[in-house]
């Protein structure tokens, strides 16, 4: 009998007449298995698989369920637990939209249809732009279509067949890319129904798991993504395996639009950029500025007590330190350009760097100095393309709460814990309990590519790995993602709707002490060269707050509110003893704002929530009299009556506890 060994992924090996299919398999080994299944992976004993296409990251080859196998092979059959499957799963949900638009507007001219992040898109050359009404017609066809089950069949053509067809169906862009991609004889195409599409596959089976999508959006794309090139239209959509998963995907879409910092920004008046001033600079408001000044205050307290110094450095330097630094080489698309000063040219400065190193320089130093911490809220200018610029996220001049630590090597592990202690006091502090951590280490094979010796990228990498395990914190080890300059931890906190964002970075630097000839005397008299580390736990002061404005969407909890509490009057009557409240609160140090417009108590309510103000204190006739303030919070609820006494109390505590229990939105 003519038969091939397919080994499975327990290691079994199990006979199958030639020409038997993944799904035969699958259902061999049990029908549950043949029901989830979508597609196979399948992996060569020896050498590439010839007529597979290209292997996937892992080295297998994706195939469909009825492929006849005609060969030896390793294979595993993938349900929706596997990240590849979700991949194929959303290519056929393309082809679904293409079968849907083909059928409801004929003649559209096709593009590419690929998978993307949380979906797929398809393009079409269509003179009238798609409409909302538009996208609900062809989503309603795709569910008609899905519910018909359509196989998703693999066809093929010789090559001059396949050039007449898209000829003949007058699809100038699929001609295009047969001509262009296809190099054997024949080729590979998919029908689903009526439909049928140049693709190497692979396809889940049929259409009728295809249930759980959703049309996002249109936008214009330049075929082939060249200027010039004829315009299309791009269908987007979101695709999961279940209808849980997409409505979990389309809520986070909506979170986080509601938080976005850039619409905040400017709705709670905390921050703007102006066009008039330029793109990327960032202008603090009142109320933002308040913000800062409580994050910068508690960070210079917290720096202080842990041992660094305060220091300031210029703006702009000479031009030839950055020289010396090497930035001139490697950083120079990052700078902005020079300034010319009595003939010399002068650097706005895009890293602080340079300058500790300067005051470290400043004098000699022993051993008994060390280590020397040096920390700056440093304000920094890159530049940056307009096209790349991004609220707070993404700008040109920011201020990093930078450090420089210049110590021995006996003293490595401790300051590298003390700075990951510091950088969980920050996470702490405002109310982030969730995060992850990475070590980014050199490729051991290429040591050219780095400044250093492999003693200092040793020692270095097993401080950090060391601090890590010490403190038992789990961390994911990236060979070959170091900078050239040394080994670094980078920690990235998750926010309110589980978005990880880079915060802290703990970088060690065998380049500049060299660079710049930094030296100690050692406890032996002789000149040592100090191990330098740069590290900021915030990030930048502008992308910290963008990301608190986006955690807490807006509704700071009461120590972080720059305004804590709205009086609000219900009459003219009232207005002296609104005033008492306001003198008594701000007396106390409560920041409390006074709403005396003439407008009815309802407006006034509806205009502080809107300002995500804490809390609303109402006062009228009866409060007056009992000296009193009824309390409501933001979110709606409200708090009954209570003595001017009683409210300062209870907002002090929560003011003391910094809120972390009670973060509402
Ligand atoms: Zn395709
Ligand atoms: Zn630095």
């Amino acid at each position: 009998m003519d038969t091939i060994h397919i080994t499975l992924p327990d290691g079994s090996v199990k006979d199958f007449a030639r020409g038997t299919t993944a799904a035969d398999i699958a259902r061999s080994i049990s029908p549950r298995l043949a029901d989830a299944a979508f597609v196979a992976k399948a992996y060569s004993n020896n050498g590439p698989l010839a007529n597979f296409g290209d292997p996937v990251d892992d080295g297998g080859y994706l195939i469909d369920l009825r492929r006849p196998l005609e060969q030896d092979l390793k294979l595993k059959i993938l349900t929706d637990k596997d990240p590849d499957a979700l991949f194929v799963f959303r290519h056929s949900a393309a082809h679904l939209l293409a079968a849907a638009v083909m059928e409801l507007y004929p003649d559209v001219k096709l593009g590419i249809g690929p998978p993307v992040d949380n979906g797929f898109f398809y393009e079409f050359l269509r003179e009238q732009p798609f409409t909302p009404e538009d996208l609900e017609k062809i989503e309603r066809k795709m569910h008609e279509l899905a519910a018909q089950d359509l196989p998703n069949e693999r066809k093929y053509l010789p090559k001059r067949e396949a050039l007449e067809f898209y000829k003949k169906s007058n699809q100038i862009f699929k001609c295009e890319l047969v001509e262009e991609k296809v190099t054997e004889p024949m080729v590979s195409f998919y029908t689903t129904g009526k439909f049928i599409d140049f693709c190497r596959g692979p396809h889940i089976p049929s259409t009728k798991r295809i249930q759980a999508f959703k049309l996002m959006n249109v936008a214009g794309a330049y075929w082939k993504g060249q200027e010039g090139n004829a315009q299309l239209q791009r269908i987007y959509a979101a695709a999961f395996f279940t209808k849980k998963e997409l409505d979990a995907y389309l809520h986070r879409l909506e979170e986080a639009k509601r938080r976005d910092h850039r619409k905040l920004g400017p709705e709670l008046d905390l921050f703007s950029i102006q066009e008039e001033a330029g793109p990327g600079l960032i202008f603090w408001h009142p109320k933002g500025g308040f913000i800062r000044n409580i994050i910068e205050t508690w960070l210079r307290d917290e720096l202080i007590k842990r041992g660094y110094d305060l220091v300031y450095t210029p703006h702009i330097m000479r031009f030839d330190l950055w020289k010396t630094s090497g930035h001139a080489d490697f950083y120079r698309q990052s700078m902005f350009g020079l300034v010319e000063v009595e003939k010399a040219d002068y650097q706005l400065k895009p890293m602080n760097c340079p300058g500790h190193i300067l005051i470290y320089k400043s004098r000699l130093r022993s051993y008994r100095d060390l280590p020397v911490r040096l920390a700056e809220l440093g304000t920094v200018y890159r530049y940056e393309r307009s096209g790349v610029l991004h609220g707070l996220l993404r700008v040109r001049g920011f201020t990093q709460d930078d450090a420089h630590i210049f110590c021995m090597p006996s003293q490595i592990e401790g300051e590298v814990e003390a700075c990951v202690d510091f950088a969980y006091a920050v996470m702490k502090n405002f109310a982030f309990d969730k995060f992850e951590v990475e070590l980014s280490d050199w490729d051991e094979k290429h040591p050219e590519n780095y400044a250093g010796k492999p003693d200092d990228w040793h020692r270095a990498t097993a401080a950090l790995a060391n601090t890590m395990n010490r403190l038992a914190i789990p961390f994911r080890r990236i060979a070959g993602e170091a900078a050239f300059y040394g080994p670094k931890i980078d920690i990235k906190l998750i926010d309110a709707i589980g978005r990880s964002w880079q915060l802290t970075t703990v970088q060690f630097d065998f380049n500049l002490p060299a660079r710049f000839g930094l030296e100690y005397v050692g406890d032996d008299g002789a000149r040592h060269q100090p191990l330098m580390v740069h590290r900021a736990l915030l990030g930048s002061v502008e992308r910290f707050f963008g990301i608190l404005i986006e955690h807490y969407a807006g509704a700071f909890p009461l120590w972080l509110a720059p305004v804590q509490a709205e009086i609000c009057p219900v009459s003219e009557k009232v207005a002296d003893y609104a005033q008492h409240v306001e003198e008594t609160l701000k007396n106390h140090g409560i920041r409390v704002h006074l709403d005396n417009r003439n407008e009815k108590l309802p407006a006034k309510i509806r205009d502080a929530q809107l300002q995500k103000i804490p809390y609303m204190l109402v006062v009228g006739d009866r409060e007056a009299a009992e000296g009193s303030v009824s309390v409501r919070e933001r979110s709606g609820g409200d708090k009954g009556a209570a003595t001017i006494d009683a409210f300062l109390t209870a907002a002090r505590e929560e003011i003391a506890s910094k809120g972390l229990a009670t973060v509402t939105a």
